[in-house]
């Protein structure tokens, strides 16, 4: 857990971050104004007192399910509402990755099709169970245990996949705001990205993970400047096996470009680290 105090740096430097970032801008302060953090998702502005009424808190990045940190500071409707949605799918899609991967803790909810039967169950410790409660005794019947022709998924909730994968580009969005501070929030190359992870329904910036790493560990944490013929320079997130790219600043055709990049020829990266504060050089630890 991270202290009142640690947040309360968070927040100044985050105000004096937020006013240097916004010389020149349509969000430009006046001197004389109160200091005020930016919430970097909705972009609305508090003041001191939001974090004694909690209305600012430390928000998880990556999400808590991934072993993430508190890490920056958003506002309690960004963090709770919005983010919870997102997190509960890409948790739940993790799961069955793990069921997957044979992982003897993991437990998913699956469902099995056989003729016109539908039944419920889980997977937990590598073994089915379809419990009685929860299907209908017909179901149950019809099927008898004859499993010929049977189809079984995994039984994921409404948009599982849209809300996953906007919960991935949340988590590596807020990474880039640590790591670069409010540049990120202000430059128009993001503004779809918080477009996309506002209507996380729709699919508004197409491609954004660069590809998976199997087989890499999910404590792995990776920012790294990349660069590509099709793509110029951009930036790389890395949680575990999950790559996520982004654009540069005023890149605003980033996105629209993705599509047409070779896949044969392997963009350059150079590793700079990862946040463990915001508003810090990558990689310095504080204490
Ligand atoms: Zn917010």
């Amino acid at each position: 857990v991270v202290a009142l105090e640690t947040k309360v740096r968070w927040f100044e430097e985050g105000a004096d971050n937020f006013a240097r970032a916004a010389i020149g801008t349509p969000f430009e302060v006046s001197l004389s104004d109160d200091r005020r953090y930016m919430c970097p998702l909705c972009r609305l502005l508090f003041s001191r007192e939001a974090l004694v009424t909690k209305i600012l808190t430390g928000e998880h990045v990556p999400p808590d399910f991934f072993g993430g940190r508190e890490l920056v500071l958003t506002c309690t409707p960004c963090n709770n509402d919005d983010g919870s949605d997102l997190d509960a799918r890409a948790e739940e899609l993790e799961r069955m990755v793990a069921v997957l991967r044979g992982s003897p803790s993991a437990v998913a909810r699956i469902k099995v099709h056989i003729g016109e039967n539908i039944l419920r169950g889980s997977i937990e410790n590598q073994k089915l169970t379809l419990p009685k409660k929860i299907n209908s005794p017909d179901a149950i019947k019809a099927v008898a245990g004859n499993w010929d022709g049977g189809q079984w998924g995994f039984d994921k909730r409404k948009d599982a996949d849209a809300g996953a994968r906007c919960s991935w580009i949340r988590a590596g969005y807020l990474v880039l705001f640590a790591a670069l501070g409010y540049r990120v929030v202000l430059d128009p190359a993001f503004d779809s990205v918080r477009a996309q992870i506002d209507r996380w329904k729709e699919s508004i910036i197409g491609q954004v993970f660069a590809e998976e790493a199997d087989g890499t560990p999910d404590s792995f944490r990776l920012v790294a400047r990349m660069k590509e013929t099709t793509l110029g320079e951009f930036w790389m997130v890395q949680f575990g096996r999950l790559r996520l790219i982004y654009p540069d600043f005023g890149d605003v055709t980033f996105y629209d470009r993705v599509a047409q990049v070779d896949p044969a020829r392997r963009p350059e990266g150079l590793v700079l680290g990862w946040p463990h504060e915001p508003f810090r050089p990558l990689g310095e630890v504080i204490d």
